[in-house]
């Protein structure tokens, strides 16, 4: 959409064929239905840095459409941005139905026509050049074209891969995807217990074949299937590489900031405010709010919660310190694409003329967003590529007049 509304803007005559029967359909519900927009870092080199090795190919897209012009591109449109925690930057309303209407808008002040329902189901291409593009029966015509059909997370959206399945067709390498911002799955029944729970400051430390890998600390979302939440997604991509090299194991340190000494006196003070209670009814008292169902599954694999905390032994209590400093899981595996907020792979960006976006192996064909090889942190960055490299493909398409 932003491709389409900037060539219009330049004067040139566009055509934008959508499979689905409406726009946007990823962009509305992404950062949970309020979209997050973009990442505010002002400082360019900070930002591009969190594109890791992509950095150095972005600086010419960014350079012609950054954070600043995302942000008075849709300002200038009626749709102020704010900037939350981590530099995530949404629109005020927090709607991401919202940033899809500033999107129609342009497309539509800019006449272009547009043809939702209208899958692409053929490219046709002679002598290094797109001749044309079928959608059923109809096959359309034009110098340049733009693929912005996105990578292959929630296939449900409408990507499924088409894209991708094309650009390999006509010469393009295309980097298999692995779901890289994506949840992570356990073993573990009691963790499942403790679904809906998020907590905030957790550590939680990755280990290999029991040899430790990695610990991160922030906030962790439990669910039905295992643990999500800006910790675990963002730590994801790290496991993958993990899973490859054996058993991969955690733990969770539910109370990072606290030692064995402080969270054993904290559970003699519930001990003592609670000495004729069951210990499992006293649980709540010394662990994380939301977690004592969860927690009590856990002890009990090694205690008799229902007997009266007065004949808990200290043994046992070092115990329930123990694990509430490192309760274990195991990694079962990364969620698929149907769970992945953004899947990498796909075109190598050494393939791309990064300042026009357009291929290096077909000359009148330009590429965009999802489609292109570049992992990236959740917080905005995958958006802000879309906006940066979308509006520099509209910059560029249809030639220079
Ligand atoms: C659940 C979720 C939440 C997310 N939240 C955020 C967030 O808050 N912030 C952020 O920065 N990023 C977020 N992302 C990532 C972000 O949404 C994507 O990076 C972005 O939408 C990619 O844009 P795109 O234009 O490349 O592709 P898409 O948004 O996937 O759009 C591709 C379009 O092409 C159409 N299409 C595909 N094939 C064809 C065809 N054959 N013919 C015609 N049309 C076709 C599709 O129907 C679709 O409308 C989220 C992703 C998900 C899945």
């Amino acid at each position: 959409m932003i491709s389409a509304g900037r060539a219009a803007e330049r004067g040139k005559r566009v055509l934008l064929l959508e499979k689905n029967k409406r726009l946007g359909e990823k962009l509305s519900i992404s950062g949970g239905g309020r979209c997050n927009i973009t990442n505010a870092e002002q400082d360019q080199h900070t930002l591009l840095r969190a594109y890791g090795k992509a950095e150095q190919f972005l600086y010419s897209v960014f350079f012609q459409f950054g954070v600043k012009d995302t942000f008075s591109f849709f300002e200038s449109k009626g749709l102020p941005l704010v900037v939350q925690a981590r530099k995530r930057a949404f629109p005020n309303t927090e709607k991401a139905a919202d940033v899809v209407a500033v999107l129609k808008r342009y497309v539509c002040d800019g006449e272009v026509e547009v043809l939702t329902g209208s899958p692409v189901t053929r490219i046709h291409a002679a002598d290094g050049a797109i001749t044309g593009v079928s959608s059923g029966t109809k096959t359309y015509h034009a110098t340049d074209y733009i693929f912005a059909t996105g990578g292959v997370s929630h296939p449900e959206t409408g990507s499924t891969g088409d894209g991708l399945h094309w650009l390999a067709k006509l010469g393009h390498t295309v980097l298999q995807p692995t779901p890289s911002i994506v949840p992570l799955s356990v073993k573990e029944e009691w963790s499942k217990k403790l679904a809906g729970v998020s907590l905030s400051f957790m550590k939680i430390t990755f280990f290999v074949d029991g040899k430790k890998a990695f610990s991160e600390t922030g906030k962790i979302l439990f669910t039905h299937f295992g643990l999500s939440g800006p910790l675990i997604l963002n730590s994801a991509h790290k496991v993958v590489g993990l899973l490859e090299g054996g058993l991969v194991t955690a733990t969770i340190d539910a109370y990072p900031h606290t030692d064995m000494g402080a969270l054993g006196s904290r559970i003699v003070a519930a001990f003592d405010k609670n000495k004729n209670k069951a210990l499992k009814n006293c649980i709540k008292e010394f662990v994380p709010d939301g977690t004592a169902r969860g927690l009590a599954e856990i002890f009990a694999e090694s205690i008799d919660i229902t007997k009266k905390v007065h004949s808990v032994s200290k043994e046992e209590r070092k115990q329930m310190v123990h694990l509430l400093k490192a309760l274990p899981l195991t990694i079962t595996g990364l969620m698929g694409f149907d769970r992945a907020v953004v899947a990498d792979g796909g075109v190598p960006l050494t393939e791309v003329d990064m300042r026009t976006m357009r291929s290096k192996k077909v000359h009148n064909l330009y590429m965009t967003g999802d489609l292109l090889h570049v992992s990236r942190p959740s917080g905005g960055f995958s958006l802000q590529l879309c906006w940066s490299s979308g509006f520099v493909a509209g910059e560029h398409a249809g030639g220079s007049k």
